[in-house]
């Protein structure tokens, strides 16, 4: 069962907002503006998230559905390190002992974090770990580490720590203690894996969403583009800043508001810089990424969240493939040179830099 990582608590109350409806989604397609054709909906909870498919085409079946399933599962269950026995869970339980060879999907999703570790000069960190059990966010005890745990933490922390031996996916971890952390490049892997089984069935049209991670499939069923809607970093969930347009694109938003607790008046979210241990602080609410492949744009929206404004910018400009929406805590929003005819702002509370 994929649910066993959850508390019995806040997978009912998960449920309870499952059912009131309570729930809107980070980023979220128009709906007022799709084509009049209905959608075959469903909803999953998984990887902590609520994933929400939306498939614009009369032949989706309860089947397909379960097959979206199966295959969400199979992701959980090599991919989540909360979860007993996954293959990431083996890598870890091994760090500082042996090497343990893993699917091929896994190695991938490892190759490319790793990858994005060294392209970001460590600011995506794979390794994080065993920060994110110290800070605990998300979870029950979120609580302010103390210094010493901190830097106990942070020396079982380095990708090049990690060596990957692709003739037999083996992974190893170099120090006991490592902890492999791929909470910021699954989901998006889960939604490219979604939007490859749906073209194989013949569908053409579709939302894949999971809570912030959107993949625009194709177009809407009469051809126009779909409107995806940038959340509003500092308002509740479904409250957007602005429209983009997008014809198959995935378009993913890392930001502060997505897991969070507040301690003493501070606000702790859940980005956490390989560097101080802390939160990332500088000057972003949010960073969105708009490109082709889903586990790209997850990667790139935490490793630029975590760069800022200044090297992120230079980062994603560097990219014939990608384009990136920066929102400041002063309310300023920065579009790389692709974005300026597609997006639309919508929000008289934030402004067009420059
Ligand atoms: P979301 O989970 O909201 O989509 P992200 O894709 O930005 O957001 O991923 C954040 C998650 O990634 C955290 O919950 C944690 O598991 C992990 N993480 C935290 N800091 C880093 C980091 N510097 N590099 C890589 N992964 C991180
Ligand atoms: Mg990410």
């Amino acid at each position: 069962m994929y649910r066993k990582f959850l508390s019995c608590g806040s997978l009912l109350i998960m449920i309870a907002l499952l059912m009131t409806g309570a729930i809107g989604c980070t980023t979220q397609a128009d709906q007022k503006t799709a084509a009049s054709t209905e959608p075959a909906a469903e909803r999953y909870f998984i990887f902590d998230t609520i994933v929400s498919l939306r498939v614009y085409d009369e032949r989706m079946t309860p089947r397909h559905f379960d097959e979206v399933r199966a295959l969400l599962e199979r992701i959980d269950q090599r991919m989540n390190r909360q979860l007993a026995d996954s293959e990431i869970d083996q890598v870890n339980q091994a760090a500082g002992k042996s090497e343990i060879s893993v699917s091929e999907e896994t190695f991938k999703v490892v190759q490319t974090a790793i990858d994005y570790a060294a392209a970001s000069g460590g600011h995506f960190e794979p390794t994080v770990g065993p920060l994110v059990d110290l800070w605990g966010i998300g979870g029950e005890h979120p609580a302010v580490p103390k210094k010493d745990e901190l830097t106990a933490a942070m020396q079982r922390m380095n990708y090049k720590d990690v060596t990957l031996n692709p003739a037999s996916h083996a992974i190893r971890l170099k120090k006991e203690g490592m902890s492999l952390d791929l909470g910021a490049i699954a989901k998006g892997y889960a939604a490219d894996v979604i939007a490859d089984y749906l073209q194989q069935q013949g569908f053409r049209s579709a939302i894949i969403d999971l809570g912030g991670n959107i993949l625009a499939m194709g177009s809407k069923p009469d051809g126009s583009p779909w409107n995806i809607g940038i959340q509003d970093p500092e308002k509740d969930r479904g409250k957007s800043l602005g429209t983009l347009q997008a014809v198959n694109k995935t378009i993913v938003t890392s930001g502060v508001y997505e897991r969070f607790f507040e301690a003493e008046g501070k606000v702790y979210h859940h980005i956490l810089s390989p560097f101080t241990g802390y939160p990332v602080d500088n000057d972003l609410l949010s960073v969105t990424i708009v490109t082709d492949t889903s586990m790209d744009a997850d990667a790139m929206s935490t490793s630029v969240f975590s760069l800022g404004l200044t090297e992120g910018r230079k980062f994603v400009e560097s990219r014939d493939d990608a384009e990136a929406i920066f929102v400041t805590t002063d309310h300023q929003i920065y579009l790389t040179s692709g974005l300026t005819d597609t997006f639309k702002l919508t929000n008289d509370n934030y402004q067009l830099a420059e």
